[in-house]
Order: C-alpha cells, then structure tokens, then sequence
C-alpha cells in the first residue's frame, strides 16, 4: 500500500489544525523518517505525545487481539497499516477508502495501546514517559508541578477526550495542550493510572495538605457569608451594617462591614443579626464581641 502517501497526507492535515500556527516552532513531526514503522511515525506526531509505541509482536499476537476487528472498520487494512505489511488489494481502494482505512489505524492503534499499557512491556514504557514528564504537570499550585498521568473516562472510544490525572491531589484535569485534548480517553483507559501507580509505588508523591484559602483584605469569608452571598449577599451586608451602626457609641470609629471583621465568630454574629433583626436599643449593653466596643 502507499504509505509514503498515506503518512505525507495525514502530516498536512496535522499541520492543517488551527493550533498549530502559534506552536509552528516546536514542530518536531518534521523530521519524521519516512524508513521508520507506521507506529513510531504516529507516535511522534504532534498530539500525540501521550501514546507509547507498543511492540509489534504483542500486535502480531491475535489473542491480544481478541474483540477489535468487531469495533475498528477495515479492521484487516488497518492492523496491516500499523504493522507496515502490503495489504494484498490496497491498490484498488479509491481514496476516500484509503483515508477511512488511516483513521480505522487510529482507532485500532489506540484500541491497541489501552490494552498494552496495562502490560509489564506497557507499564515500563510508560514509566519512561512519566519520568520524562511527557504527559505534564499539574496545574494546581499547591501540586508543585507533580507529573501527570493520562486518564480516559470511558473504556469505550468517542465518549471522552483523554485527561490527567494527577496522583498528588487525586483529581483529573483537561491536557494543557487542546491538541492532545482531541485524543480519545478510550487509548488510555480509566485503569492505566491507577494501575501504574500500584506497579510503581515510589511514582506515588506525598498527599498535598495545603488548601487554598479565599481571602478577602487578608480575612477569610466566612462559610455562611460565602454561601449568602450568592442569594442574598447585598441585604445581608446592609442589614449588619445597619445593625452595627445602631449598636455603635457615638464616638466609635467608623464601622466595617461584616466581611472586613477580624474573626468568623464576629462574622457569624453579624450574619445571625442581619437575618432575624432585633436592634438592641442604643443604650443597651454592647454584644461582648463586638467590634466596635472600646478595648
Ligand atoms: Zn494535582
């Protein structure tokens, strides 16, 4: 079949992707070697940095096999595109054929690639991969760049693009790349990681303990102000202001608002006020936290 043909189209259209053009300089697919194997050639396309190049001789194995030529088109053409055999009538395929039978390899390859990294082969090669970080970092602060591990959310293909799992804050995440975002999850499957991770426990990192903690003016937001906020935020603000206005002495200094108050304790009063209003009379003695009372 023609290969060379078949590789130098599908590298237009890769160089046809809308995000290519603002990474045209870190193009890497160029030197591709028209004398390597189809696998190490799709391996090295750009978006396609997760995928390890799984042997042939575990593609060679039928049982390996077993199930896929019911879910990949062309299934025959397609294992003999990624093995690099001259199918016997590729010839007479026209060329809309041809092009189905590249993407049937796709499809098949990744099929392929779910089952062989979950191999000791698979496990190992990927091992590499991680410690070169070729799947990323995570994005989370607290995580301090901790490497990443490609996920899918479904085992069968087109449900879900692949994502990142990252082992120190136990969640998944979109690649940073929107090119490797249109790679299919079903190629990695929702066991590699956490397969992985048991095979090599020393990739495990420590947990995280951090926690990110919104502030504002330096002052944490209470949990019941936060969640007033999104309903009834302003009213709340302006009845613990006007609580505390009448609550105030005379000669107090100016009064803050319930958000700006140095305690959650102080937070929470003010809130509770704001929510069933029962002024105090301005002689009555002054809640014994409150902010305004002369120390
Ligand atoms: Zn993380």
């Amino acid at each position: 079949m023609d290969r060379v043909g078949t590789r130098s189209r599908r590298k237009e259209e890769a160089a046809g992707r809308p995000d290519d053009a603002a990474s045209s300089d870190d193009d890497t697919s160029d030197v591709t070697d028209e004398d390597s194997s189809w696998i190490s050639w799709f391996c090295n396309l750009r978006g396609n940095d997760f995928f390890c190049e799984v042997e042939e001789e575990y593609i060679q194995d039928e049982f390996n096999m077993t199930g896929l030529a019911a879910q990949v088109p062309y299934y025959e053409y397609a294992l003999d595109t990624i093995l690099d055999v001259e199918s016997p009538n590729a010839d007479m395929l026209s060329e809309e054929q041809q092009e189905m039978v590249d993407s049937a390899a796709e499809l098949l390859y990744g099929l392929v690639h779910a089952r062989f990294i979950l191999t000791t082969k698979g496990l190992n090669a990927m091992h590499e991969k991680f410690q070169e970080v070729d799947f990323g970092r995570c994005h989370r602060v607290y995580c301090q760049g901790q490497p990443v591990l490609p996920v899918g959310q479904s085992d069968i293909p087109r449900k879900a693009t692949v994502n990142v799992y990252c082992p120190r804050c136990n969640d998944i995440y979109f690649p940073k790349s929107a090119r490797l975002g249109n790679i299919d999850g079903a190629y990695f499957g929702t066991t590699f990681p956490h397969l992985f991770l048991m095979t090599f426990p020393s990739a495990i990192p420590a947990p995280t303990t951090v926690v990110y903690v919104p502030r504002v003016f330096g002052f944490r937001i209470h949990r019941e102000a936060k969640r007033d906020q999104v309903s009834t935020g302003r009213e709340e603000a302006a009845a613990a202001a006007e609580v505390a206005r009448r609550t105030a002495p005379p000669a107090g200094p100016p009064q803050t608002t319930a958000l700006t108050d140095d305690s959650d304790e102080v937070a929470a009063g003010m809130a509770k006020l704001g929510v069933s209003p029962a002024p105090a009379p301005a002689s009555a003695p002054l809640p014994a936290k409150d902010p305004a009372e002369p120390s």
